[in-house]
């Protein structure tokens, strides 16, 4: 077995973000330019997005630098500490040992802060002053409102309407942390007011919030705009994740059996799994790689794998990615974080080619994993991670039923302290398992954007 090289400094941080672009076996389809349908060439991007992250995007080198500022603010929380779970194993009864790396640590509770700071330091070296971004259930317009601060510069924030209501607390963090948030669809912006007028009950979703940011960081020449997840340069940034837990496995002298994590646009699944599916590819190690999704939002188990546009007013280039149609709008559950039409690019090429798994589950079985975990472990996790431990623990009971040992990690992405009314309605009996709507899906899909290629 060929030896996986880590490139770390002495603290065990990575030095290097992990480019699984460099070894893909296959090309990914090229973005689209939305208006032209001819695959889009950097300038296209420029309106919104710094240099440094559009050369990220495209970039065949496998590995590549972290800047020093943003290693200096990673060692605030990197490396994330790496538990085992032997208070579950327990109560499971497992012969499996379950791992889990903590992404709840970072200051702002999950791991979206290892991407924001990257992408506020890349934009305040570009001489931008604002970055305006949408969010789901608050946590990425929370990290990078800090981010934009340490940085110095302003964070506008598009909040899902249904996360908004739900979520006061989140709201207030991006507040207190110096950020502007606001409540889409909202009559700012063109695509927001476009909604209302269509339905003016609308709930929001994460394509209708990108909708708005996008067209405000189009407007003006000092304004950016930043994803936080589905991107190529926000699955590389996380991917100190992985690196960080293969070598903390290594200590703990195990290598994963299976890796898991919960999937949303795929970027904390892809920061643990894309090291381990790059050791598959490269190093000739065999891990099971296993994406959970929500049952309301099956982007990889019932979606398309097709171009679509990652919005809903189709201002985005276009995409090849698992998709149920950018019109789609999931059912407010509570894993707001978990409301994406679609999935990564790169998630979903290599879930094509077959080199992850990926599964579907409602809210309550992964509520009553959530609180299982709890209990044992003593960590309330985020609504998203209970997707990911749902995932781990069945498999630790196929373990037990089969009578074998392996070893099972899984992504801990963040913790759960701003979310407790979920726990309160879960503990209620008021969380609906909303399976998805094959026929909004089939309408959906309809309204696929025509490629041309
Ligand atoms: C945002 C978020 C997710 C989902 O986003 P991905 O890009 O799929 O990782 C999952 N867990 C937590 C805690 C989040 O904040």
């Amino acid at each position: 077995m060929k030896q996986i090289k880590y490139l770390l400094d002495e603290d065990k941080i990575p030095t290097h973000w992990y480019n699984i672009l460099a070894d893909m076996p296959e090309p990914m389809a090229p973005p689209l330019n939305p208006q032209t349908k001819e695959p889009i060439v950097p300038d296209d991007l420029a309106a919104i997005f710094p240099q440094a992250l559009i050369g990220q995007e495209v970039s065949g080198e496998r590995h590549i630098e972290i800047p020093e500022e943003v290693q200096q603010y990673y060692r605030q929380w990197r490396p994330s500490p790496l538990h085992r779970a032997r208070s579950l194993e327990q109560a499971l009864d497992t012969p499996a040992h379950i791992y889990y790396k903590y992404e709840g640590t970072s200051p702002v509770g999950s791991h979206k802060l290892n991407t924001a700071i990257a992408q506020a330091y890349y934009n305040r070296e570009a001489g931008i002053r604002q970055i305006v971004t949408e969010t789901g259930a608050g946590q990425w317009g929370t990290a990078l409102a800090l981010a934009g601060t340490a940085m110095g510069i302003k964070v506008q924030v598009f909040m899902v309407k249904v996360s908004f209501n739900q979520k006061p607390y989140r709201r207030a963090m991006i507040e207190t942390y110096g950020g502007n948030v606001v409540a889409s669809p909202s009559d700012k912006t063109a695509s927001g007011r476009a909604v209302l007028a269509r339905t003016p009950d609308s709930p929001g979703s994460l394509g209708i919030a990108i909708s708005e940011a996008v067209e405000i960081a189009r407007q003006r020449e000092d304004t950016n705009y930043a994803l936080g997840s589905v991107l190529n340069h926000v699955m590389l940034h996380q991917t100190v994740i992985g690196q960080e837990a293969i070598l903390q496995m290594e200590l703990a002298g195990e290598y994963a059996d299976v890796v898991i994590g919960c999937s949303g646009g795929g970027s904390n699944f892809a920061g643990m799994a894309f090291p381990y599916i790059g050791a598959n590819l490269t190093a000739g190690r065999n891990t099971r790689i296993l994406a959970v999704e929500p049952a309301s939002c099956p982007s990889l188990t019932k979606g398309s794998f097709a171009y679509d546009f990652g919005d809903v007013a189709g201002l985005t280039p276009m995409m090849k990615m698992h998709t149920l149609g950018h019109g789609f709008v999931p059912e407010s559950i509570h894993a707001g974080g978990l409301r994406f039409h679609g999935m990564a690019p790169s998630v979903s090429h290599l879930y094509h080619l077959g080199h992850l798994e990926a599964r579907a589950y409602p809210q309550n079985t992964c509520f009553e994993a959530g609180i299982q975990f709890a209990r044992a472990e003593g960590i309330i996790p985020a609504p998203e991670s209970n997707h990911a431990i749902r995932g781990a623990i069945d498999e630790a009971l196929r373990c037990k039923a089969e009578g074998k040992k392996k070893v099972i990690l899984f992504n801990l992405s963040g913790h759960g302290h701003v979310d407790m009314q979920a726990y309160m309605d879960f503990n209620a009996g008021k969380l609906v398992d909303h399976e998805y709507e094959c026929e909004q899906v089939a309408r959906a899909l309809q309204d696929l954007p025509q490629a041309g290629v």
